[in-house]
């Protein structure tokens, strides 16, 4: 069952909001405020958020800000609530990083389709899923890499790294580009750290005749791909 985490603060809205969702399905996690919020997202990551546009202390413009700098969260899709409908909040809240939009007073019924077109646009990028390249295959959940089901031994950051490049394969991502993806924007590291961490990740693949997998574009950067 998905979990969908509400992030409202007047219990009366956030109780109809989890009731639909119940109905619908969901498990649901309730957040009355910024801090609830991001104590349940490190215990429980949730499938999506739901985000009050008005909290007290940060607001939820702030607050989907800072979810989406981080990669932990940045992934997870997010729908702000909103009382307001004009243009330019939605294009505020859209610029903050929410990937949709709902106005209230909404019907259950939108509420739920909003949700369901949600979770099928990024289902192709769901990050819990595993990843198989030929003999490569990476699961997220069990934190485990496998070639030919033997156990590869990878530092987080190379775990993540390789997740990344295998989930996006046959492009060329700069070292920034990747340290923005990987790392986090939020994080000052200098572009030569990708380096060091593609060397390992081809070292920790050497064993296996994989470290091909992952190619140095001159003046480019780096690819994943499984045709050499
Ligand atoms: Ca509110």
């Amino acid at each position: 069952m998905k979990k969908i985490l509400v992030v409202e603060d007047e219990p009366a809205v956030r109780e109809m909001i989890a009731f639909v969702l119940r109905q619908n399905g969901y498990t649901v996690l309730e957040a009355g405020d910024a801090e609830q919020a991001r104590a349940r997202l490190h215990q429980d990551p949730p499938a999506l958020i739901l985000m009050d546009w008005m909290l007290p202390g940060a607001s939820g413009i702030e607050l989907t800000r800072e979810l989406k700098a981080d990669p932990l969260t940045r992934d997870i899709p997010l729908i702000m609530l909103t009382a307001r409908g004009e243009e330019d909040d939605k294009v505020r809240g859209l610029e903050s990083g929410a990937d949709d939009y709902v106005t209230k007073p909404f019907s259950p019924r939108e509420l739920s389709a909003r949700i369901q077109a949600i979770l099928r646009r990024v289902a192709p990028h769901a990050s819990e899923a595993p990843v198989e390249t030929g003999p490569l295959r990476l699961d997220p959940v069990a934190h485990r890499v496998e070639h030919d089901g033997r156990a590869l031994d990878l530092g987080p950051t190379e775990f993540r790294l390789l997740h990344f490049l295998m989930t996006h394969p046959d492009r060329v991502y700069s070292r920034a580009r990747l340290l923005d993806r990987v790392w986090g924007t939020n994080v000052y590291i200098e572009e030569r750290t990708v380096d060091v961490h593609i060397r390992r990740l081809r070292k920790a693949l050497e064993p296996y005749g994989a470290a091909g997998l992952i190619q140095t574009v001159r003046g480019a950067g780096y690819r994943f791909s499984p045709t050499p």
